[in-house]
This record gives structure tokens, sequence and C-alpha cells, in this order.
């Protein structure tokens, strides 16, 4: 009877108010939150989870070990992509982190990749970050891929310890210098003999991910995979 109340009033109140995409502007149905249907459809994706070896992973050649690696959609200025990340980033909307987690989640238990995972980890922010922003965005993601593929997020074990200055103006190996030791893990036991998937929302250069792999892998016989929303076009 409750849920029955909880479902008029909120259908009634999406009467008055109704709640719209934030890329096309069209009113969304209940199930819908943030994006609609349609608009995830359109995302321009990757569709890298069922490639070997693929653009994402070839990143990481040379440099670490990655189980597997993949993203959901292409990222390039100006587009729908750049909007939706721009909304989780710097407008609090939560919301579509979350959403954009379960709609990732919904394409990778197709393939077997998730199986082994045992704990799902959100790219940290320092805590001076945290406090200013509220929330981790990728965080957010992670919540979303949990809820659908039942698996933990784990937020206590990879942190970020030094803050980072902004990277925009910096080339790939001051990049990398100023990543390296920037992450570490408070509790290598929590991550032994574990399969960790690293979550971040947009992928550029990895080298942050790169700097977050060698800090799980302190852990003994811990393996890393990885993914995150959006995949810049360097
Ligand atoms: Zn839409």
């Amino acid at each position: 009877m409750v849920n029955y109340l909880q479902h008029y009033i909120s259908g009634f109140i999406s009467l008055i108010y109704p709640q719209v995409c934030i890329v096309c502007g069209n009113h969304l149905v209940q199930s819908e939150k943030s994006i609609c249907q349609q608009c995830v459809i359109d995302l321009p994706k990757t569709g890298f989870h069922l490639l070997q070896n693929n653009p994402v992973e070839k990143l990481f050649w040379g440099k670490i070990h990655v189980e597997f690696a993949s993203a959901f959609f292409f990222f390039q200025k100006g587009s729908v992509a750049q909007k939706l990340l721009h909304n989780l980033k710097y407008k609090g909307n939560k919301e579509i982190g979350i959403e954009l987690g379960k709609h990732y989640a919904t394409e990778l238990v197709r393939s077997s990749l998730i199986d082994t995972i045992d704990y799902i980890v959100p790219v940290p922010l320092h805590k001076n970050k945290l406090k200013k922003r509220g929330y981790n965005q990728s965080e957010m993601i992670a919540i979303g891929l949990s809820q659908v593929l039942s698996i933990p997020v784990e937020t206590d074990t990879l942190v970020r310890a030094i803050e980072n200055p902004t990277q925009t103006k910096k080339g790939v190996f001051e990049r990398w210098e100023n990543t390296y030791g920037v992450f570490t893990i408070t509790n290598t036991q929590q991550f032994a003999n574990k399969h960790i998937l690293l979550v971040d929302d947009v992928l550029t250069t990895g080298s942050t991910i790169e700097a977050c792999v060698q800090a799980i892998k302190q852990a003994p016989n811990a393996k890393v995979s990885f993914i995150s929303l959006a995949l810049a076009s360097n």
C-alpha cells in the first residue's frame, strides 16, 4: 500500500514538475532518470569490452599489466558525451553517473570479463577536492555498476595521498612524473589475491590509471582491470 502510494505521489509530482532528459530535453518516463533511453542508445559506444587487444588495453602496453580494459563511449569536445560528463563533474548531477554506470553494466554482463571481479574501486579524489565537490564522480559510476553487477564498491583502501595540480598544460612525461606515487593503498591485505575493477570517468593519457594500478599491485597477487565511461581521443 505504501509503495503504491509513493508511486502515485511521484507520478503526480512529475505531472507538475516533469523530469526531462538532460541531453534532448524530452520528458522522461518513470523508469528513466536524467537521460532518456533513446539518448543512451544514441551514445557513440566503443564496444571494446567485446574486443581483445582493444585501443584502451593498448594504451597500457609496455607500462602496466591489466587483465582487461575498456570504455563505454567516445568523448569529443562539444559532444553529448561532454555534456553528460560536465553534468556529472561540475553541475552536481550525481544521478547521471549512477545511471550511466548502470547502463554500462548491462552491456558488461554480456561478457564473461566481470565474472572474477571482487571489488569495484573508483579512482579516488584527494580529500580536499572531495570536500569541495561533495562527492567523487567516479564513485557514482561505481555505485551504478555495483547495483547491476552485485559486486561491492570499495573506497577505503586506494587513496590519493598527494593533491595534484592541474594537468592540462603538461607534457606526457611530466604528467607521468606528476602522478607517480600520488596514490597509495592503506591495507595490502584487503586487495591481496583480489581482482579489482578500477573505474574512472574519462580516460585521456592513462597516466593516472598507471599510478593507481601500481599502487593496487603493492598488494600480493592483486589483479586489476579498468573501465571508464568515456574515452577521449588524443
Ligand atoms: Zn534524451
